[in-house]
């Protein structure tokens, strides 16, 4: 299988008028293509810090990141990202949201038109394109940001704890939305959550990181069983139980550590 992903050695310092602060170290990780990875650790182990580098929008003190064999220095469209807030400009309708990066490398036409109308379709979106954002809900307004991360077809999506904000029941079915959507599209995604039963049902693979500073504590292989269901069902498999206690083992540990 090939990487989309290569982090090689990656360390970042953030430096401002206190100091300097040494938030990920050595970080080793390679993500093959439609794989669905997700990250874990306490707050403050560089979780968001990574899908930053990740994305180009920070530089790193070292090492390297390489997406589809290229190294990243700026951002760039292989690199979806999608965070918790959805960001959509009040202004625009949907339709206009959510064509809005095709827009920005130029593809405006009659094929980027109907592009962008399946995959609304696909959400369940269709009926409101022409609306604007306040007129949606927040999963309805997390379906779009989706939509506009996957209409210029990224080689590798970031999402950063992109169900957080809603209500349990939305959340869960958004789950299944999006695995079912990146799964039959083959998509490569790397997930942060603070959810550790989220972060089993959706995942192929889990990295956990500890904090002070960030760094690889360990990788799970999630089970075919769990694996295989979608993440609501997911949380009934066998196994699901038993994982979900052994990360918690290691949140305890790091909570030991920190002294707090
Ligand atoms: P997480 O997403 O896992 O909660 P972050 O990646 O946001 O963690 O942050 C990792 C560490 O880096 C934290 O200790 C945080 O305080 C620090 N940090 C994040 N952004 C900055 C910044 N712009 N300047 C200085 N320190 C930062
Ligand atoms: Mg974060």
């Amino acid at each position: 299988m090939s990487n989309v992903v290569e982090i090689d050695n990656l360390s970042h310092v953030y430096v401002n008028e206190r100091g300097a602060f040494l938030a990920l170290e050595h970080i080793r990780l390679n993500v093959e293509q439609g794989e669905f990875i997700s990250l874990i650790g306490p707050s403050g182990c560089g979780k968001t810090t990574l899908l930053s580098l990740i994305s180009g929008l920070l530089k790193p003190a070292a090492g390297t990141i390489r997406v589809s064999g290229e190294e990243i220095h700026q951002p760039t469209p292989k690199v979806g990202y999608m965070l918790q807030q959805d960001y959509l400009f009040p202004w625009r309708t949907i339709y206009d949201n959510a064509s809005i990066g095709l827009e920005l490398v130029g593809k405006r036409d009659e094929a980027a038109r109907k592009w962008v109308m399946e995959l609304l379709d696909d959400m369940g979106l269709a009926d409101v394109a022409d609306r604007y954002p306040h007129q949606l809900s927040g999963g309805m307004r997390q379906r779009v940001a989706l939509v506009r991360t996957l209409a210029v077809e990224p080689d590798i999506l970031l999402l950063d704890e992109p169900f957080s904000a809603l209500d349990y029941q939305t959340k869960l079915q958004l789950e299944d939305l999006v695995a079912i959507t990146l799964k039959s599209r083959g998509k490569t995604a790397i997930l942060v959550t603070h959810d550790i039963t989220e972060a089993i049902a959706m995942s192929d693979r889990i990295v956990v990181l500890q904090p002070y500073p960030g760094r690889v504590l360990t990788t799970v292989d999630v089970p075919a069983g769990i694996r295989d269901a979608l993440p609501l069902k997911a949380r009934e498999a066998d196994g699901f139980h038993d994982l979900f206690h052994r990360l918690w083992g290691y949140f305890e540990a790091m909570d030991t550590k920190g002294g707090s």
